[in-house]
C-alpha cells in the first residue's frame, strides 16, 4: 500500500499555494518535483564536498569523485546496465540523444544510402538530432506512421528494415500522449530484419516502471533526471560496451583524453572519452538519491499507483461531455492528453486551471508532428507522479467543468 501522505511530505513544495489555492501540480512529464532527500544531497555537496571530481589527489576531490561514481553505480543498478562505465552523465535526454548523432557522424558511420527509422510520436528531441545527422551524412529518415488511437504502424517498420537500415529511435513511452510502445516487440522485429543500433528514448519510461536495458537488448538507453525526482540539467545516456567503444567522441576537451600532444591526442577510457569537462558533479550525485527515492517506495507500488490515478483521471475526464481523450484507447501510463470541443484552445484551458493552482501543460509539448496528425494546434495535458491523489484528479475536472462553461 502506497502511504500518500508520506510521501507528499518529502515534497517541499507541495505546501505552496498558487493564486491563493494549493498548488496542484500535474505537469510532471515536463518536471517532476524534487524530495527532501534529493534537495539535501545537491545541497550538502556545496556544503561539504565540493571539489572538482577525477582531478584531484586532496581529499575533497577523491570524496566528491567516490560520490559521483556511487551515483553512477545507482543509475548501472536501476537500469540494470551489465557495467557502470557503460553509464554516461549527460544534461538530460536531449543531450544523450545529440551524443549519439554526433559520435555517429564524426566516426563515419553513416553515408547517402543508408536509413534511419525514427516514428510519427517522437518528441523534437529524437526528431531534430537525426534530421541534422541526415543533412551531415545524407542518410535518409523514415518515419514508422500512427493510426488514429496514436498506436504504431508495426508493418511499416518491418517492411522498411534492411540493410541499409543503421539506426532504428523511438520512445518508449510519448510524452504527449503516454502511449507504451511495444518496444520489445519491435527491438525482436529490428534484430531479426537488420544490423541497425537501436536507440530507445525512455524518458517518459523511467519515472514510471522498471527498466532492464539488458532485458529490453536496445543499444542507447536514454532519459533525464529531472523528470524523476533528481535536480535539472541531470541526464544518463546508456550504450552498450562494444558500440560505445566502436565510436568517436562527441566534445573534446578536458576529462576525455589519456594523452594530448599537438601531434596526437588518445582518448580515455569510458565512460570519460564521453564526458568531455566537468560534469554537473552535485546533480549526478543527487541523481543517486531520485534513484533511492524510487527505489526505496518500489517500482511495483509507484506504477500501480499511477496507474490507478490515470485510470481515475481518464473515467472522470470522459464523464465532461464534448471532451476528447487522444489516444483514449492505447496503453498508457503516466499522461492523459486531452482538449475540450468548442471551448477555447489548450491555453485558455490551461490559463484558467492555473488560476485555480493546477499546473498542466499546454500546446504541443514539443510534438508538433503528433498535432499535425490530429489536425489541433495542442492538447491540455496532465501528467502524474507518485506524489498525485485522487482529489487532484477531482479538482482538475472541476476545473476543466469550469473552463468549459467560461470558454464555450
Ligand atoms: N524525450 C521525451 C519523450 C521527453 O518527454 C522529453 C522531455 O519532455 C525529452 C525527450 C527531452 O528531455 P530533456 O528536455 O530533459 O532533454
Amino acid at each position: 500500500m502506497i502511504n500518500l501522505s508520506q510521501i507528499r511530505a518529502q515534497f517541499p513544495i507541495l505546501n505552496r499555494e498558487i493564486h491563493g489555492k494549493p498548488l496542484i501540480y500535474l505537469d510532471n512529464a515536463a518536471t517532476s518535483q524534487k524530495p527532501l532527500s534529493v534537495i539535501e544531497v545537491e545541497s550538502n555537496y556545496y556544503k561539504e564536498l565540493n571539489a572538482n571530481v577525477h582531478r584531484g589527489i586532496h581529499t575533497l576531490s577523491q570524496l566528491a569523485t567516490d560520490e559521483m561514481e556511487n551515483s553512477r553505480k545507482k543509475v548501472q543498478k536501476f537500469i540494470n546496465a551489465k557495467h557502470d562505465y557503460e553509464v554516461i552523465f549527460t544534461k538530460g535526454t536531449t543531450e544523450s540523444i545529440n551524443l549519439i548523432t554526433y559520435a555517429l557522424s564524426n566516426s563515419g558511420k553513416l553515408s547517402k544510402d543508408d536509413e534511419i527509422i525514427i516514428t510519427h510520436l517522437e518528441h523534437h528531441s529524437n526528431i531534430v538530432p537525426w534530421q541534422m545527422l541526415c543533412q551531415r551524412t545524407g542518410a535518409k529518415l523514415k518515419v514508422i506512421p500512427i493510426n488514429e488511437e496514436g498506436i504504431l504502424n508495426l508493418d511499416f517498420l518491418r517492411e522498411n528494415l534492411s540493410d541499409r537500415t543503421k539506426i532504428v529511435s523511438f520512445n518508449y513511452v510519448s510524452n504527449a500522449l503516454g502511449i507504451v510502445n511495444p518496444v520489445q516487440e519491435m527491438i525482436s522485429l529490428i534484430r531479426q530484419n537488420s544490423g541497425a543500433w537501436i536507440v530507445v528514448d525512455g524518458a517518459q519510461a523511467v519515472p514510471h516502471f522498471k527498466v532492464d536495458v539488458q532485458a529490453l537488448d536496445c543499444d542507447f538507453f536514454a532519459f533525464s533526471g529531472h523528470k524523476m525526482y533528481a535536480p535539472t540539467g541531470t541526464g544518463v545516456l546508456y550504450g552498450k560496451e562494444a558500440v560505445l567503444e566502436s565510436l568517436e567522441p562527441f566534445h573534446g576537451g578536458g576529462e576525455m583524453i589519456a594523452t594530448c600532444s599537438f601531434e596526437k591526442t588518445t582518448y580515455a577510457a569510458l565512460p570519460f572519452k564521453f564526458e568531455a569537462g566537468t560534469p554537473n558533479i552535485a546533480g549526478n550525485i543527487a541523481l543517486g538519491a531520485a534513484v533511492d527515492f524510487i527505489e526505496n517506495i518500489g517500482h511495483e507500488t509507484l506504477q500501480q499507483h499511477e496507474n490507478n490515478l490515470l485510470k481515475y483521471a481518464q473515467n472522470r475526464l470522459l464523464e465532461i461531455e464534448k471532451l476528447t481523450v487522444y489516444g483514449e484507447k492505447a496503453h498508457r501510463t503516466g499522461v492523459v492528453s486531452f482538449n475540450l470541443q468548442n471551448a477555447g484552445i489548450s491555453s485558455d484551458v490551461g490559463m484558467i486551471l492555473d488560476k485555480l493552482g493546477i499546473a498542466v501543460r499546454t500546446g504541443h509539448h514539443c510534438t508538433q508532428p503528433i498535432m499535425d496528425f490530429f489536425n489541433i494546434a495542442g492538447t491540455v495535458r496532465a501528467s502524474f507522479a507518485v506524489y498525485n491523489t485522487n482529489e487532484e484528479v477531482d479538482a482538475l475536472v472541476e476545473g476543466v467543468k469550469k473552463a468549459q462553461r467560461m470558454l464555450s
